[in-house]
């Protein structure tokens, strides 16, 4: 086995991240800057380190009034002729540096360089969270170790243009059932054509008036859309059955019972099979450490329309936003970058949050 290539901690974030882009960790590939990360923060004092797999939790235990979680995953998506890190005049290359080593560079040089935080503070860097749910870590802490995410409020570094991005919209996908039956088409009065029975679906959703619901003052944007379409059984045969794969993007003010309720509803009357579901989460602004962590960030919250692992936050009672360098729309993309300013201010800004202030 090679040995772990050393992160050196001394650095400043620019480097780090750096350094952490040029250790490759595609996702179930992540051995190797687990251990870099490991290794990097076992030796701290004030941290109890922990290894579940290739995710490592580091936390303070300060006996503080409250505690917060920084986290970030440490895999990415496979390799686009993007590796290694290149340095421009502003911004760094590199496969992961927006998504998202930065914030993991950020994430641990505060742990490397705030020994007595003001919050009590769960480090955690986890593996495979762009593969299939069953393989993300944060997801089998949650499982297993919920104790470990246990806080009053968490930080997901996740790209956001150094932008506070508060909640996330749920998601949902369900099959829309049209049945018919089958005859030859040379004599169809004999049969049914199912896929001629969805027509209707369809118009339900060109004429669908999705919601913009307003939650802590974030306008969330729903979505109902047909992703796929699927139905036919040979080039001379009447389709017997046709399914509308149809994705739901519901506001965080709905749960997955009511998202799906809400679907039958409009598909009243036709057969429904849901494929999956992930339920979104509440914006949380209102919590004091949520709110003193906005009034410190400054700027104007956003609602955040994906599904992020905040989620996985919210279930366990958890409030959590998106903060994080970088432009998430260069996330997964060939060109993804980082722009310098964003690594310095959220490394800035989350100090400041973390550093008591002096007692006069
Ligand atoms: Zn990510």
């Amino acid at each position: 086995m090679p040995d772990a290539p050393q992160l050196d901690l001394s650095a400043d974030v620019v480097d780090v991240t750096a350094q952490l882009v040029d250790m490759e960790s595609v996702s179930r590939d992540e051995a190797l800057i687990a251990d870099a990360v490991e290794q990097s923060l076992s030796s701290l004092a004030h941290l109890e380190v922990v290894r579940d797999g290739n995710t490592v939790v580091a936390r303070t235990d300060l006996g503080r009034a409250e505690r917060v979680v920084v986290a970030g995953h440490l895999d990415t998506v496979p390799v686009n002729a993007n590796l290694p890190s290149r340095l421009d005049g502003d911004h760094l290359h590199g496969l992961g540096s927006c998504d998202m080593k930065g914030g993991v560079a950020v994430g641990l040089l505060l742990a490397a360089s705030l020994p007595s935080p003001s919050r009590d503070v769960t480090y955690l860097f986890y593996e495979c969270e762009e593969i299939e749910a069953e393989h993300n870590g944060l997801g089998r802490l949650a499982r297993t170790r919920p104790d470990l995410l246990a806080a009053d409020f968490a930080i997901l570094m996740e790209p956001s243009s150094a932008v506070v991005e508060a909640g996330c919209q749920g998601t949902m996908r369900v099959d829309v059932i049209v049945r018919g039956e089958r005859a030859h088409s040379a004599r169809s009065w004999m049969g049914v054509n199912a896929i001629h029975g969805a027509a209707p679906v369809l118009d339900r959703l060109v004429g669908y008036q999705p919601r913009q619901p307003v939650i802590d003052a974030l306008t969330y944007r729903e979505g109902l859309n047909a992703v796929s379409i699927r139905g036919g059984v040979a080039g001379n045969v009447l389709p017997d059955e046709c399914r509308v794969s149809v994705n739901y993007r519901f506001a965080p003010d709905r749960g997955v019972d009511e998202a799906l309720a809400h679907v039958q509803t409009v598909f009243d009357g036709f057969e429904i099979e849901l494929r999956d579901s992930a339920p979104g989460a509440l914006p949380g602004l209102e919590r004091p450490a949520a709110a003193a962590f906005v009034a410190v960030v400054g700027g104007q919250p956003r609602p955040k329309f994906g599904w992020t692992d905040v989620s996985q936050f919210s279930q366990l009672g958890v409030p959590a936003v998106n903060f994080g360098p970088g432009d998430p729309s260069l996330a997964h993309t060939q060109a993804e970058r980082v722009p310098l300013a964003d690594l310095r201010h959220c490394e800035e800004r989350l100090r400041a949050w973390l550093t008591p202030t002096p007692s006069p």
